[in-house]
């Protein structure tokens, strides 16, 4: 089985080359602006036939068809943020000056010196530069061979995302949201307020702006390692994971709370929200994605409609079972539990049984690797769920 894989380093550029590469990201932002602003008009583009340049426009197709499938609007780029380019074709890696030292043969740049922490597997594709808090990166994009999968986990689980509690799981499990987090949306805040003061494009502006970009990838930093953690650990012992097909609009609200029970500092917290959640969710469910189909399993979507306010037990639907946020009591069959555990067991639920409830769409591929695992698996979920 052939896989996607990056593989990514910190870049030691001479300053010449870091000259060069900060005039691409402009040139690529300027071309997304640009072809983002005719988009917006007109349904066609012609953009000058540079590699990199070709390439935005790739992207931001894909971020169309991203937007199509209920994510965000594509955005206008603004210098010092996300600066990035991409280069299809035309590299060549070199070999090693120092076993740390790795380097690569870049059109344009040249050769390009650059901190080797992992070997790179398989395949280069394409090649993405990109600059995070000063430092330039490079990501070896590859195609890497791993074998066929050959003994898919039988275990199966339905995951409820959530604020507080990242995940529950329906094995009883539940992952919390990680705490750093909050300590940091503080001093964000708190930097946010400062640069609000200070008087835009001077130098005190721009250090405390570098500040906040420092922050952010910090923050970045956290929960990448988290999702990539407990994506391996759910992945590595579960074949079929369940989870509602959320979209990102549903996600951010929750920063306004219920008519009941409204947010404090909504218009902040939203804000925080949806940067942190919309790419930790997209994320997670991403890895989780693709480490299944890596191992033979498969990740399904189901719709998230009522899959809080149902008895797992009797099937009654009411808003009145659910007494607060964290505890669920059946007003049919008394059934008491856990609101997250509830939902979370709906939607294994609804991911085994697919002639009564699936309406989600499949992510994993390798359908053919997997087809008669799932059967299999489906049974014998429903004869847990039963017990
Ligand atoms: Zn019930």
């Amino acid at each position: 089985m052939t896989i996607k894989k990056s593989f990514k380093y910190r870049l030691r550029l001479t300053p010449e080359q870091e000259s060069l590469c900060n005039q691409t990201a402009g040139s690529c932002r300027y071309v997304w602006n640009k072809a983002l602003a005719l988009k917006k008009e007109l349904d066609w583009l012609s953009i000058p036939p540079s590699q990199s340049l070709q390439q935005v426009n790739k992207d931001l197709d894909q971020a169309f068809k991203n937007f199509f499938r209920g994510r965000g609007y594509p955005k206008f780029k603004k210098k010092g943020i996300h600066d990035s380019f991409r280069l299809p074709q035309g590299i060549t890696l070199l070999n090693q000056l120092s076993k740390k030292v790795g380097q690569a043969q870049i059109p344009k740049l040249g050769t390009v010196r650059f901190t080797k922490t992992r070997e790179i597997n398989g395949k280069i594709k394409h090649v993405t530069v990109s600059k995070i808090c000063r430092n330039w990166f490079i990501s070896f994009n590859c195609e890497v061979d791993i074998p066929e999968p050959k003994e898919i986990p039988q275990s199966h689980i339905g995951i409820d995302r959530g604020i507080k509690t990242f995940a529950q799981c329906s094995n009883r499990l539940a992952i919390p949201t990680i705490s750093p987090l909050k300590k940091n949306l503080k001093r964000l805040a708190k930097l946010q307020r400062q640069l609000s003061k200070k008087k835009k494009f001077s130098s005190n502006w721009r250090k405390t702006k570098q500040k906040i970009q420092k922050l952010h990838n910090h923050i970045a930093n956290i929960r990448n390692d988290f999702l990539h953690k407990t994506s391996t650990q759910l992945t590595k012992s579960h074949g079929l994971i369940v989870m509602e097909d959320l979209k990102t609009k549903d996600m951010a609200k929750s920063a306004k709370g219920t008519k009941e029970n409204p947010g404090t500092n909504v218009k902040a917290k939203s804000l925080l929200n949806r940067s942190i959640l919309d790419q930790g969710w997209y994320t997670f469910q991403n890895h989780l994605s693709y480490k299944l189909s890596w191992k033979g399993g498969r990740l399904i979507l189901v719709s998230p409609k009522n899959t809080s306010l149902e008895c797992r037990k009797c099937h009654h639907i009411s808003k009145e079972n659910r007494i607060n946020q964290e505890v669920f009591q059946c007003r049919s069959c008394g059934h008491t539990e856990n609101a997250d555990l509830n939902a979370s067991i709906n939607i294994l639920s609804r991911g085994i049984d697919p002639p009564n409830s699936f309406k989600g769409g499949v992510l994993a591929a390798g359908h053919a690797v997997i087809a008669c695992g799932v059967e299999a698996l489906a049974s014998t979920a429903k004869q847990e769920l039963l017990v």
